[in-house]
């Protein structure tokens, strides 16, 4: 009896001991010098941008989930401090990866950032584009869709006849991608409440008020049918299109919810803006557990704009036709399957999953899938899926795996034919 006491208090000094070392010991030398395994870094929980756009600079303050080491992707940022509960930390940067260790409480890192020329960051237009990996020449991040972040950002320093839109708030976890801004002179266009209370809207730059008009005209039917059909939206009350100046030859929108961006050129085009809203359940709402997913969410939501078109303004047959055109374009182009077999093996842009594959053969995967199980049996299913998986990572295994649990179809000769086959 005396002797286990005796062994229980020696004990309790050695771990006390420990944590003595570990306070003094600041660093953890190997993680700084990136020999450490950068997996088990920790991720992060929540991103809270301060931006200054007059002077290019800016304070993150990322929450991690858990205390610990941390690596992230700082793509051209120049770092300026670095501080947590402890005070001014020691960093390094090893290939674009800003190494801290043993941080305590909340990151915060100070930086200048710079203005991008190709889709990869702030552009020139006045509006920034993140996706796929290029979230780092914005703010410190991990690049990973799997790795989803609650945002808060604040701009400043904007230009006085110029508005910035953006969302003072992410609330839902969300793919590193999905934050964004756009500056310019915008005037907007209030497109009216769903039934569940959500306030569409569109903004439109100088000139673009017609286009704006004609290409939302059926927005609030949309993203009604979304809600309705789908489940309830993630990331707010009010949510918008909003026109941006990407550049020459680059057409289509971005999934910045809840202000997603349409190229100004596109701002005419049904298509474009439904494909966008969509994105608030697939690809941001559920976000894509490896890129190899990448069909998950830009299938699902070709096939959804598609759908919600279809109900709302009787535009099946010349979506579908469109669609048609595109896949027969798509597969004479050729590039990776729309569905590699790994995860996060590919490059997404270098490795060419980037085109328009799995866009179109996704959308005709559920429109076959619907062929034999109904079409209103499928938009049921993936509704179920969206609310199991929301605001989390999901595979588009999981997607096949549902319509067969939920149907008894098992859609895999569909997927094989569409998704795994290269052109
Ligand atoms: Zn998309």
């Amino acid at each position: 009896m005396r002797h286990g006491c005796w062994l229980i208090g020696l004990s309790l000094a050695l771990v006390a001991c420990a944590d003595q070392v570990g306070d003094e010991d600041l660093d953890d030398e190997a993680w700084l010098d990136g020999k450490g395994d950068g997996a088990s870094g920790s991720n992060i929980a929540a991103t809270h941008l301060d931006v200054d756009l007059a002077g290019m600079r800016a304070v993150a303050t990322i929450e991690l989930e858990r205390n610990g080491n941390v690596a992230l992707e700082i793509g051209d940022l120049e770092i300026q401090d670095v501080t947590d509960d402890r005070g001014h930390r020691k960093f390094r940067i090893v290939d674009g990866k800003l190494l801290v260790s043993r941080v305590r409480g909340p990151l915060v890192v100070g930086y200048a950032f710079r203005q991008h020329d190709n889709a990869d960051g702030l552009l020139p237009g006045g509006s920034t584009v993140t996706w796929p990996y290029f979230c780092g020449n914005v703010f410190p991040c991990h690049a990973q869709p799997a790795d989803g972040t609650r945002f808060s950002l604040a701009l400043s320093g904007v230009a006085g006849d110029k508005t910035a839109l953006y969302p003072a708030e992410i609330a839902a976890e969300a793919p590193p991608y999905q934050l964004a801004w756009a500056v310019g002179a915008y005037a907007k266009l209030e497109l009216g409440e769903t039934t569940a209370g959500t306030k569409v809207a569109a903004y439109y730059l100088p000139r673009g008020k017609t286009a704006a008009t004609t290409g939302t005209r059926h927005l609030r039917a949309v993203f009604d049918w979304y809600e309705q059909t789908l489940g309830a939206y993630s990331f707010g009350r009010e949510v918008a299109s909003v026109s941006v100046v990407w550049g020459e030859g680059l057409f289509g929108g971005m999934e910045h919810h809840p202000m997603w961006h349409v190229a100004v050129d596109a701002m005419s085009d049904e298509v474009t803006h439904a494909h966008e809203a969509a994105h608030g359940w697939f690809g941001d709402g559920v976000r894509i557990r490896c890129w190899e997913d990448f069909v998950l969410s830009e299938g699902t939501t070709s096939y959804l704009a598609a759908r919600a078109l279809s109900v709302v303004a009787g535009r099946e047959a010349d979506v579908w036709a469109e669609y048609r055109a595109e896949l027969d374009a798509a597969i004479a182009e050729g590039g990776a399957p729309a569905w590699p077999r790994g995860c996060n093996q590919i490059d997404i842009l270098e490795d060419k999953l980037f085109t328009n594959l799995p866009y179109m053969q996704g959308a005709f995967f559920y429109r076959d899938v619907a062929a034999v199980v109904g079409v209103d049996v499928l938009d049921a299913v993936i509704g179920r899926f969206y609310v199991a998986h929301r605001n989390r990572a999901a595979g588009m295994q999981d997607m096949i795996d549902a319509i067969k649990a939920d149907t008894g179809f098992d859609p895999t000769p569909i997927a094989e034919a569409r998704l795994r086959r290269k052109f």
